[in-house]
């Protein structure tokens, strides 16, 4: 999918339908919003740079950690050939797995639990989406990165993290850009906080 098409495909993507409470009516404003147990939808402008950065190509195996919402999911499913999503907290899973069901996407493979050392039964992944905060880089996630590979992740203290691409060459030698300042939600575990 090139970046025209994605770009039409998500101002299609109706983001209240990720949303179940009161901010619903908010869904249209560039900001996250809450989405229940201290989580956030993250910003839809943030959320197109992040899959810019990524690159996924349509047959590209995706990992994505920290699914909230399901709507960084469902535009990872639309442009790559198979995503992989874990999500700590079950009922935002269990929410954001029928919505993307309902979406009748069949590509996406679910899990519960702690993603901050990834998905290691379904590695390597051609691209790797972090969408809380590390504190550092998770080693596991760079060692599940294929060769060829980009990861984008936040890195950095709680209230503001640094956005990272991490590349990885065919000769499996790691780059890392910094390309800005962002805010996300911790990551929780080993990595995290
Ligand atoms: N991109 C999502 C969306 O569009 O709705 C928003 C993701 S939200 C900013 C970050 C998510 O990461 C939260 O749902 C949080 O529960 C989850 N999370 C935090 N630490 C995690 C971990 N170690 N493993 C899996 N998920 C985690």
């Amino acid at each position: 999918m090139g970046q025209q098409e994605l770009e039409s495909y998500f101002h299609t993507l109706d983001r209240s339908f990720f949303i179940d409470n009161d901010m619903k009516k908010y869904a249209d404003l560039d900001k996250p919003l809450p989405i229940g147990f201290g989580q956030t939808i993250s910003q839809p402008s943030l959320v197109l740079e992040m899959k810019r950065l990524l690159s996924p190509e349509k047959d590209s195996k995706v990992l994505e950690i920290g699914t909230g919402s399901g709507f960084q999911t469902a535009i990872l499913a639309k442009m790559s050939g198979k995503v992989f999503t874990v999500e700590r907290i079950e009922e935002l899973m269990g929410k954001a797995k029928k919505r993307l069901e309902a979406l009748n996407f069949s590509n996406i493979c679910y899990k519960v639990g702690d993603g901050s050392k990834g998905w290691q039964e379904h590695a390597p992944y051609d691209r790797i989406m972090v969408t809380a905060a590390a504190r550092v880089l998770p080693d596991e996630l760079v060692n599940q990165l294929a060769a060829g590979g980009r990861m984008v992740i936040p890195v950095g203290p709680q209230y503001l993290q640094e956005l990272k691409l991490i590349t990885k060459t065919d000769d499996n030698d790691i780059n890392i850009e910094s390309i800005g300042m962002v805010r996300f939600v911790e990551l929780k575990g080993q990595y995290g906080w």
